[in-house]
């Protein structure tokens, strides 16, 4: 699984000056996919090789590369790797070895440079929300990491003193019972500063209670504020016995309902500013303009839209057809999918993407939406008024 450390160690490692090798390939299904793969990938591997040659650079930086470049040629030999893509991080002079599958597809690029080329893994993975699970009673809690359809556990806490009640023979007295109030309201506590420690980072979007129906509002009350500002639902379930599998599926319903509205948000958010005109535009002519000029914070894009489209390499230029770049004379070339080319740039700029499901009004009837980061400048006269 993915998890939020693996991205974040990815994020801030230190090569030392070593040579990190970053590498993208799209995975196409089947076996045809496979082949097709390992061919693309040997390729990659042979743009680089010539740095790993002698004199080009000091020996530890030659061998660390040559380290990296014979790991993955290993790895490419397995073909275990799941549709939409794989990005694969090496620096084998300081231990670095990672293979991150990635559910949306990327262009296929090999990086080498000081540090970690993370920035379209980590727009691929911030499409979905990342949870934080808690399962707890009085006297355990469990917290997990729910990413996808995957969840895995970060961590167990039981409190021996409040596991057992401590009640005397006949009934317990009201000083017993306090005294078990007092130990849970403690455990409580306990969990909810680790809940806040971890909601703090940012990595986690939501954050999901599981436990006895009766004592998960006992739970939340102990919340700081923030934190349980960021509760988006919560499940019943049997603390110490629900199986990963149990929790993935209750916790896994409320993070969809949680993606479904924040993506409509973003959907009439963009309808809204763009009708008031403020800082976005809907319609994909008008987003690959705010594409080639850099414009795009977030792009939204009607799952399944596919356009035939022309880049211009020098400039970047986008749009349905123009056989000449009218920013700078060049020829264009053709594409199959101009949005595809739209979302590689807009990842390219630290821009975010977000597909949206075709149910319901969507993006009135467009393929593509936009958040914009600053007012665009009028499109050239020439070619880019073709087709919306
Ligand atoms: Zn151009």
């Amino acid at each position: 699984m993915i998890t939020a450390e693996t991205v974040s160690s990815i994020r801030t490692f230190d090569s030392g000056g070593l040579p990190v090798v970053s590498l993208y390939a799209g995975v196409d299904p089947g076996p045809d996919g496979q082949r097709e793969l390992r061919s693309r990938m040997s390729s990659l591997l042979d743009e680089i090789r010539p740095l790993a040659k002698d004199g080009i650079a000091h020996r530890d930086w030659r061998m660390s590369l040559r380290g990296d470049i014979a790991r993955i040629k290993d790895a490419i030999g397995e073909e275990r790797w799941r549709p939409a893509a794989i990005a694969i991080f090496a620096c084998s002079g300081r231990g670095l070895y990672t293979e991150v599958q990635l559910p949306e597809h990327v262009p296929d690029r090999v990086i080498v440079d000081e540090t970690p080329y993370a920035r379209p893994m980590i727009a691929v993975l911030a499409e979905h929300p990342r949870s934080c699970v808690a399962v707890v009673d009085r006297a355990t809690g469990r917290i997990c990491e729910l990413y996808q359809d995957e969840v895995s556990e970060l961590d167990k806490v039981t409190d021996p003193e409040s596991r057992r009640p401590p009640v005397a023979a006949g009934r317990p007295d009201d000083r017993v019972s306090n005294r078990v109030d007092e130990l849970a309201k403690r455990h409580y506590r306990r969990i909810a500063e680790r809940l806040a420690g971890l909601m703090q980072t940012d990595e986690y979007d939501l954050l999901i209670i599981g436990g006895h129906g009766y004592e998960v509002p006992e739970f939340v009350q102990q919340l700081p504020h923030p934190v349980r500002d960021r509760v988006a639902g919560t499940f019943s379930t049997e603390p110490g016995l629900a199986p990963l599998t149990e929790i993935r599926e209750s916790a896994g319903a409320i993070a969809a309902r949680f993606e479904q509205e924040r993506d409509q948000q973003l959907v009439s958010g963009v309808l809204e500013k763009a009708a008031m005109g403020g800082l976005a535009t809907v319609g994909l002519r008008g987003c690959l303009w705010a594409g080639t000029v850099g414009a795009i914070q977030t792009l939204l894009v009607r799952e399944g839209a596919a356009a035939p489209g022309v880049v211009c390499d020098q400039s970047r230029w986008l749009a349905r057809s123009g056989e000449v770049c009218p920013l700078c004379g060049n020829p264009t070339r053709t594409t199959p999918d101009v949005i595809d080319e739209l979302a590689q740039l807009v990842i390219n700029e630290g821009g975010a993407i977000h597909h949206i499901n075709s149910g319901g009004a969507g993006l009135m009837g467009h393929d593509t939406g936009a958040e914009l980061r600053f007012p665009l400048p009028e499109p050239p006269a020439d070619g880019s008024a073709d087709g919306a």
